[in-house]
């Protein structure tokens, strides 16, 4: 099959579904069919070395692209085109892959859902009535639609492994400083990582190969060497010893997520490898802190959102204070709004000890939670959240719902650590997500465990 053909079934099943499941918020047809082209034409010259050469792929909106519309979901942003590529769109670019497109999100990556994105919320493939969760909701409902092969999403707090255990497919949040954030917008700088969502372990393991790495672009770029991720999906898991934290199957947590994960168990167990109980006893404050923090960051890094330099400024022209004013007040959705107010009072001198200082201190005992239970077993396994995916609009006004239901995945991102969300049964015709969680930089053993129970 050439570049051209593959681009092109791409294009014509976005054509065919993306009116209902609203998984893009630009398409590139004209670039995605050129790119092809010129592809095509490599075949036979250079042989078309590309690691994921002609793959068609879908970009979160949150992640720059030269040229290309980049707008976050936010109308702020609506008219926004960058001048250069994130780094990840380099090394996709270098890959020889095609982006057909940017997907939608939940604006600037704030929400579970996708109902908050500043154009129209995407929608679960299973069932269209249904959230694909958030915020990469775009990204895990064209994989899972079959519009692209692979896409990229960004995970600050679940957005990545949430979607996908909503959508049936695999995202991998990498180990924060893994993967360059160098023109990622940035929402919580502490916490965002970008990473693949695909339909198979495999797959995921080739895309991350190809984005992970060093950056002197991004100065929390880790300085490693990437090891073969690839390589690593042939080992087995015998002799593996598994942690299950008795926080993430307890009150809270569905009886069929419940029933599903401890199916998995027993294939692991199958396979060679032991569990036991354990606690991460902080968990139950990751939340609280995840909200603070995060917000925090956001009310920091959305300020450049001012009007002057991207995307739309209001028509009042006499008066900066009243454009800055207007602009952000008509550009940001309601929850944008929620987190900056959020975060400047958390950051407010008089309240700074209390609030910020506090939740930086919980997020010390939560990393030390894992800390301590990754120096005794390989991995942590769970249960991607703690429901599945929920009908349009059920808890749209109610944020500390919302907020609860990322409790399972919020952890990982405080402690740093990789995790990754593959399909592991279905309850009532809508997919079960199982997590894998790692040690830092042990990207390769999440992957091994996931491949092997998949
Ligand atoms: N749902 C979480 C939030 O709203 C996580 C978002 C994310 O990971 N970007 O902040």
């Amino acid at each position: 099959i050439s570049v051209s053909e593959l681009v092109d079934a791409s294009l014509n099943r976005i054509n065919e579904v993306d009116g209902q499941v609203h998984a893009f918020l630009t398409v590139n047809e004209d670039e995605a069919r050129a790119q092809a082209k010129k592809l095509d034409e490599k075949i036979g010259v250079d042989g078309g070395k590309g690691a994921l050469f002609g793959l068609p792929a879908g970009i979160k909106d949150n992640i720059i692209t030269r040229g290309v519309r980049t707008t976050c979901a936010s109308k702020l942003l609506e008219n926004f085109t960058p001048v250069h590529h994130a780094t990840v769109m380099e090394k996709l670019d270098a890959a020889e892959s095609v982006s057909v497109g940017k997907l939608n999100m939940d604006e600037f990556a704030m929400g579970s859902s996708n109902e908050n994105s500043g154009f129209i919320a995407a929608r679960n493939p299973w069932h269209l009535d249904y959230v694909p969760g958030g915020s990469s909701g775009g990204s895990a409902a064209a994989v899972a639609a079959g519009e692209v092969t692979f896409a990229l999403g960004s995970d600050t707090g679940g957005s990545i492994r949430e979607p996908a255990a909503y959508c049936g497919v695999v995202g991998m949040k990498p180990t924060y400083s893994r993967v360059s954030r160098f023109g990622l917008v940035a929402f919580a700088s502490s916490l965002d990582q970008i990473g693949p969502l695909t339909r198979s372990v495999e797959d995921n393991a080739h895309v991350l190969q190809q984005i992970a790495g060093f950056d002197n672009r991004d100065s929390t770029s880790a300085n490693m060497d990437v090891p073969n991720y690839v390589e690593a999906l042939g080992g087995d898991v015998k002799g593996m010893k598994i942690a299950v934290p008795k926080e993430y199957l307890g009150e809270g947590v569905n009886e069929d997520v419940r029933a599903h994960v401890s199916n998995a168990l027993r294939e692991l167990e199958k396979l060679g490898a032991t569990w036991e109980e354990v606690s991460l006893p902080h968990s139950q404050y990751a939340v609280a802190a995840y909200y603070l923090i995060a917000s925090s960051e956001a009310s920091a890094n959305l300020a450049r959102f001012d009007g002057v330099r991207y995307g739309v400024r209001h028509d009042a022209r006499n008066d900066l204070i009243e454009m800055y004013k207007k602009t952000r007040s008509e550009g940001l959705g309601d929850e944008v709004k929620r987190r900056i107010m959020l975060g400047t009072f958390a950051l407010s001198s008089g309240y700074y000890d209390a609030y910020y200082k506090k939740a930086q201190q919980v997020r010390t005992l939560i990393k030390e939670d894992f800390d301590n239970v990754l120096q005794q077993y390989d991995v942590i396994i769970g249960p991607t959240a703690p429901t599945t995916a929920f009908k349009i609009g059920e808890n749209i006004d109610d944020p500390l719902t919302m907020y609860a239901n990322d409790i399972l995945t919020i952890p990982v991102n405080l402690a740093g650590v990789p995790a990754i969300s593959v399909p592991c049964g279905f309850s009532h015709g809508l997919p079960v997500g199982l997590q894998i969680i790692g040690k830092p930089f042990d990207e390769r053993t999440v992957y091994k465990v996931a491949h092997a129970y998949e």
